[in-house]
């Protein structure tokens, strides 16, 4: 999570997670500018490295060997990880549209999104074949295709398109993987039969005849058909026509051609090429905005037309980075000029690699290690991680405004929030950037609130209809995660939680809220993006948010007052007690949120962990509980920060009953378990643990891996509720059928016994 202490002053939006920008990220974490932040958004958590792509293929690398995970990535650079798709640029106001979020703030941009494949040329391409672009998405067509060759009975023929470096690399390495799968299933490998399509004469046509050479003899000694002068020109289902004439039936038709930019980008009023890609000047800055940097495969270098490799891509890492840097300070930018030559490391498949530099080519098992002692070395920087001095340090403030150009009255703003860091913290947020903020958002309108957002006043005034009793709960936290908007999401989940478990339906909510001080301009964005995430919330819970509170504070925080209604029938009401002996136990979503957010602060969390926590932290109750009460729930409370343990004991106490927990059937959030093992967990456990007296076999179970995540605090968990047994199993099922899909019975309810401790653990 970012914790400079200095303001915010410049916004440095870093668009696609490409191998350009991973170098950015690494080089701005190692050596941060005082007052830039950084914001990556990427539509994936972990993205490929090329260069190991084929041998991940082949089977010699796991998943985790191949693709840099760039929520840790950015974690370590202090950055923000907005996991979205970028759908467009508005360049009049600078900000980078997002398919899944409100529009994200930029002075400086930069983008390295890859190439997109073009398959609309191609009648019946777009249909029938698995474009291998772009590259992150592969890893799911790819498994796809395995599991569809297992299955099939009888012999599949693969027909790749295009017979560049990518396409002659992919196919070995899938014919090399499909070979040894079907040997090891005690099948014939021959069953697998290969064909590849290029539009010219030659296959590797930017490479030398030697070289080529090579890799002739290779295809033809693995029995692959080649098909020159035969650019395909239609594919329907299982068949693809090539210019030449030839017709060739196919179970799978892999595209490794045709690449252009993403369609998005001709709306933006960038300069493209004729492919669609960015054109960009030496400085790698685009030639029609100084404000808009491009790399990697997306730009189209105006002086050096360079061919799509991630070799270039991740060349293009440190001038981009210098050139950032220079444009955020203010100074002039520097040249770059790529190398004309390069070395290329091309594998066979069964770690055999060609290398091929200009003229050069020369072969053998020795080239493949060394390529595999390259490209683990370069994997090793995005892996592991130098413990960095505390930037945060306060002596690092002083220097803030000198490194990033400011106008006069910016100084001034930042020389104001400098202050106001060293004693004035608690302080309100200045009314036009509260005003700004809230203005372009819409709470939900209820005819039962009189005096709301819309008419402030002193206070908001709501309206209990008759009949109906009010229902009030409070909770506050602070930003546990470096994306105001999505931690808006879950803080009013988290706040909502209550009157869901509780059976009620929400009404209304004010919002407490502290802001790092800084540049108004930024203060009002991170206010509006965390309020934008938390008014979604609410309003797909029908609560109309009336007022609220906003200071500046060291941290970002927000809360809410939530009040919900529920019929004057104290029947309606579902309460902690009420367990009945014989009762199931059920849970609606996995545990571990505290161990991970623990785990992500040291970096030591996997960013597709942190992702799926937080997608199971918005997940609202509210559906949950309503199913719950068609069952029959006896009791139901939700998890929240006293984990499940101290949740359960909350229940077991009014009820005057024991409970027994199975701790192998527990559903656990991904990575939870490691994180644990690991020795991580949230600063809260400590408190928790304290609980451990309520578990009568605490000695007989403090060994099991799963003990310490019964204490684990939780932030906006899932309902924890008695039912009655008969109806437990098909309660579960109408849980996961509303999207709960980890629902499970952890235990049972028992009668109330002679020991101390009620909780008995089992698993
Ligand atoms: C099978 C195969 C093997 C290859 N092998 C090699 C090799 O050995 N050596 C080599 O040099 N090259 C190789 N290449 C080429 C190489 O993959 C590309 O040139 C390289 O990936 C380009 O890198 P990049 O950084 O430009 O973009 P990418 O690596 O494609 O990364 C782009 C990133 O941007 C994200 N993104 C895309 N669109 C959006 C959006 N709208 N919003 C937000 N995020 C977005 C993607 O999720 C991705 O994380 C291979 C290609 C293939 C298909």
């Amino acid at each position: 999570m970012q914790s400079h202490e200095q303001p915010v002053l410049r916004d440095l939006v870093l668009v696609g997670g490409g191998h350009s920008h991973v170098g950015v990220l690494k080089a701005f974490g190692m050596r941060p500018i005082p007052g830039v932040r950084l914001t990556l958004i990427c539509t994936d958590t972990d993205t490929p490295y090329s260069g190991m792509l084929p041998g991940y293929v082949a089977g010699h690398y796991s998943f985790d060997d191949v693709h840099i995970d760039l929520g840790r990535l950015a974690a370590f650079a202090g950055a923000r990880f907005y996991r979205d798709q970028v759908t467009g640029l508005d360049r009049v106001n600078r900000k980078v549209l997002c398919r899944h979020r409100p529009a994200v703030s930029y002075d400086l941009l930069s983008i390295n999104i890859g190439s997109t494949p073009q398959l609309q040329g191609v009648p019946g391409a777009v249909d029938n074949a698995i474009a291998v672009k772009p590259i992150a998405r592969f890893n799911e067509r790819w498994l796809a295709l395995l599991s569809r060759v297992q299955q099939h009975p009888d012999s599949t023929t693969v027909a790749v398109v295009g017979a560049g470096a990518g396409g002659v690399e992919l196919l070995l390495a899938m014919q090399f993987r499909l070979r040894q799968t079907l040997m090891h299933m005690g099948r014939n490998p021959d069953n697998v039969r290969f064909h590849l399509f290029t539009s010219s004469a030659d296959i590797l046509p930017t490479h030398n005849p030697g070289v080529r050479q090579r890799f002739d003899a290779v295809l033809k000694q693995r029995g692959v058909q080649l098909h020159r002068h035969a650019a395909v020109t239609q594919v329907s289902p299982g068949r693809l026509m090539a210019a030449s004439g030839e017709v060739v039936d196919a179970d799978e038709i892999v595209w490794v051609t045709r690449a252009g930019g993403a369609d998005w980008l001709k709306d933006t009023g960038l300069a493209l090429d004729a492919d669609g890609f960015i054109q960009v000047n030496d400085h790698l800055q685009t030639v029609t905005d100084p404000h808009i940097f491009a790399a990697g495969d997306i730009a189209s270098m105006v002086n050096y037309p360079l061919e799509k490799a991630g070799v270039f891509a991740v060349r293009q890492g440190p001038p981009l980075t210098e050139n950032l840097r220079r444009s955020v300070q203010g100074t002039a930018l520097k040249a770059y000029h790529p190398q004309r030559r390069w070395l290329a490391l091309i594998s066979t498949g069964d770690k055999f690699a060609v290398a091929s530099r200009g003229w050069l080519g020369f072969a053998g098992a020795w080239v493949w290690r060394w390529k595999d002692w390259i490209d683990r070395r370069f994997m090793r920087k995005f892996q592991e991680f130098p413990a960095m001095p505390d930037s945060a340090a306060p002596g690092a403030v002083a220097s803030t405004t000198g490194t990033v150009q400011l106008s006069a009255e910016e100084s001034l703003q930042a020389i104001s929030a400098i202050a106001m860091r060293c004693g004035g913290c608690g302080a309100k947020v200045g009314a036009s950037v509260l005003a700004n903020a809230l203005s372009q958002l819409r709470p939900v309108q209820r005819s039962d609130v009189l005096i709301g957002l819309n008419d402030p006043d002193d206070a908001a005034v709501v309206r209990v209809p008759p009949g109906m009793l009010m229902v009030h709960s409070v909770d506050f936290f602070r930003a546990f995660v470096n994306d105001p908007y999505r931690f808006g999401q879950v803080a009013a989940n988290h706040a909502l939680g209550d009157l869901w478990a509780m059976g009620a339906q929400a009404q209304s909510a004010t919002a407490i809220a502290t802001v790092p001080p800084g540049l108004e301009s930024k203060v009002e964005d991170v206010l509006f993006q965390m309020m934008s995430g938390a008014l979604e919330v609410l309003n797909e819970a029908n609560c109309a948010l009336v007022g609220g509170h906003t200071g500046e504070g060291q941290e970002l925080a927000l809360g809410f007052a939530v009040n919900g209604l529920i019929a004057d029938d104290p029947t309606q009401l579902m309460r902690k007690g009420g367990m009945q002996p014989g009762d199931a136990l059920i849970l609606t979503k996995p545990i571990g949120t505290g161990t991970l957010f623990a785990a992500h602060a040291r970096l030591a969390a996997k960013g597709r962990w942190i992702e799926a926590a937080l997608q199971s932290m918005v997940l609202s109750n509210r559906a949950g509980a309503q199913c719950l009460r068609g069952f029959g729930v006896t009791a139901c409370t939700d998890l929240t920060g006293f984990g499940l343990l101290g949740h359960l004991v909350e229940m077991t106490r009014p009820s005057n009953v024991d409970a027994e927990i199975d701790l192998s059937a527990l559903p656990l959030l991904d990575g939870a378990q490691e994180c644990v093992a690991a020795g991580i967990v949230s600063s809260l456990q400590s408190a928790n643990v304290r609980l451990r007296r309520a578990v009568r076999n605490q000695e007989a179970m403090v060994a099991h891996p799963r003990y310490p995540l019964i204490f684990d605090p939780q932030t906006a968990g899932g309902l924890l509720a008695s039912v009655p047994a008969e109806r437990a199993q098909d309660c579960v099922t109408a849980l996961r059928a509303l999207g709960y899909v980890h629902t499970t019975i952890i235990g049972r309810v028992l009668p109330a016994g002679d020991a101390l401790a009620p909780i008995v653990l089992c698993g």
